[in-house]
């Protein structure tokens, strides 16, 4: 372990400070750990390595600023989110380019949709929680309910690398819309977007100690946030055993948890799909290196379509290119460190071993080397085998033939994973009868990624536990309330 040594590093031309950022101060550890570009394996910065002594500052900021934050009148605190908003876009630029450099994702995706969400993700919460958030008012024997959402304490998050702004605003938006005040752990592979954010919610006006970022690793930082007594919400997206383990040390304080986790979700070709269209979105399933929790990552497809089906797809796939994710015309970048290269590796490996055929690619790019995985498809794997069964996360996709919809529907439920799932077909009472019976969180038909906040997200199974978006995230990070007011009683 090395002690810190300067605050700001530079990456792609932006000054990134490395250490945590508690009650409106930027804190540095006795400790740091490196931090490398998955592009090229150039090292970005030691980032400050935080435990329990800054876990404990942090929720302690969190929880000072807690009454002021929660006593605002929601429109001011309205006001606050959206000029956060305003300088995710006007820093979008820079944004993109220090996220591409830590976790490998493409520019051109962070440019144009990543972080515009970021920015949408302030601006969709703040005013949900003016807008929209808002139930009537009813009566019961002539007792009025009034429903409300109160702010409710720190919450405590915890996030993954893959989209790693995106999805911690996902949280700190309606948390802090809610009236939460929030500490942030973001992935230790990805963790510089998240202190430019720090700047920006400085630069906004926010209260100090409202938001508060504590970098570090899981074990060390991450146990000791999601274990502390201080929190009222845990909010958690990543792995499933990490949930598990999550889950062990709420319990202990009761602290209710949202878990957003992993999948295995299907992609199913019906024999009245457009085979053209149902290529296309089967490769689009390569997308951010294959790293995206949603992916149908099981290519379902009926028997009669099977082999047309596969010659469209390895064709569409073929003319994908690999390369630098800063290159406008890359589509697929590499994997996010040299720990998750071997593990996907290590499942595509013993897959083959298995007696599964490795149809296309199964190893790193020849020409590029480093971290670039080449989309992969398996075929004829056993049923029930590993990698039917367990989530990759990589640019890795199985095929398998099914002859009827009973059987299509039982191998797409077949796994512990239930977050999403891909239908694709040309008649409209064929896909509804397959999708009513999917256990999926989310489900597109004849389409993929669509996304709405105010639609519901999460997963069924071990996909997750809670929903968020709209009320949704609401109902989690508030305390819901429900106030009933008699008619007798007043003295008017
Ligand atoms: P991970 O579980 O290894 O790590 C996620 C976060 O948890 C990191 O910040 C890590 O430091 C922290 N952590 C690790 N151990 C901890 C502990 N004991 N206590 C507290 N925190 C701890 O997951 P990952 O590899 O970063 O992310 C990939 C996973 O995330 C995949 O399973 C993917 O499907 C899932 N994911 C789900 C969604 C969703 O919305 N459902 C979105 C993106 C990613």
């Amino acid at each position: 372990m090395t002690s810190i040594d300067l605050a700001d590093v530079t990456v792609a031309g932006v000054s990134v400070d490395t250490r945590h950022y508690i009650g409106g101060r930027r804190v540095a550890s006795e400790t740091t750990f490196a931090n490398t570009s998955p592009i090229d394996g150039s090292e970005l910065g030691n980032i400050a390595r935080g435990g329990a002594d800054e876990i404990d500052l942090a929720v302690a900021a969190a929880r000072d600023a807690f009454p002021a934050w929660a006593a605002m009148p929601t429109a001011e605190r309205a006001a606050i989110l959206n000029r956060i908003a305003d300088l995710v876009e006007e820093r979008l630029p820079e944004l993109a380019n220090v996220e591409t450099m830590d976790n490998g994702g493409l520019l051109r995706s962070n440019l144009r949709g990543v972080m515009p969400r970021v920015a949408h993700n302030f601006r969709f919460f703040a005013d949900w929680a003016v807008n929209q958030l808002r139930h009537d008012d009813f009566e019961t024997r002539g007792h009025t309910n009034h429903v409300s959402w109160d702010p409710s304490g720190v919450a405590g998050l915890i996030t993954p690398w893959n989209a790693p702004l995106m999805l911690a605003t996902w949280k700190i938006a309606p948390a802090l819309a809610a009236g939460d005040t929030v500490v942030l752990k973001p992935a230790e592979w990805t963790p510089l977007t998240a202190s430019l954010l720090a700047d920006i919610c400085a630069d906004a006006g926010l209260p100090d100690g409202v938001f508060n970022l504590v970098q570090g690793f899981g074990r060390e930082a991450g146990a000791a946030l999601v274990a502390h007594p201080g929190l009222r919400r845990i909010s958690f997206t990543g792995s499933v055993p990490t949930a598990k383990s999550i889950a062990r040390a709420a319990a202990d304080n009761l602290t209710p948890c949202s878990f957003e986790l992993g999948g295995k979700s299907p992609c199913i070709v019906l024999a009245d799909a457009d085979i053209e269209l149902a290529a296309a979105l089967a490769v689009e399933q390569y997308d951010n290196a294959g790293q995206v929790c949603l992916s149908g990552t099981r290519l379902l497809v009926h028997e009669s379509i099977a082999d047309d089906f596969a010659a469209a797809f390895q064709a569409k796939a073929a003319s994908l290119r690999q390369g630098d994710p800063r290159d406008p015309d890359t589509d697929i970048g590499p994997q996010v460190h040299a720990v998750h290269f071997d593990r996907i590796k290590g499942f595509v490996d013993r897959a083959e071993a298995d007696g599964a055929s490795i149809l296309m690619g199964g190893t790193a790019n020849a020409d590029l080397g480093g971290l670039y995985f080449t989309p992969t498809l398996v075929g004829d794997a056993a049923r029930g085998s590993e990698i039917l069964t367990q989530e990759v996360f990589g640019p890795v996709l199985t095929m398998q033939r099914f002859a009827t919809d009973e059987e299509a529907l039982e191998l797409a439920n077949g796994t512990e994973f239930g977050l999403a799932a891909v239908v694709v077909s040309g008649d409209r009472a064929h896909a509804a009868a397959i999708t009513e019976r999917l256990v999926a969180g989310t489900i597109w038909v004849n389409c993929f990624f669509v996304r709405d906040l105010r639609a519901p997200f999460g997963g069924s199974k071990k996909s997750g536990v809670g929903r968020e978006g709209g009320t949704w995230s609401f109902d989690f990070y508030a305390d819901v309330k429900n106030t009933v007011v008699a008619p007798h009683g007043w003295k008017e």
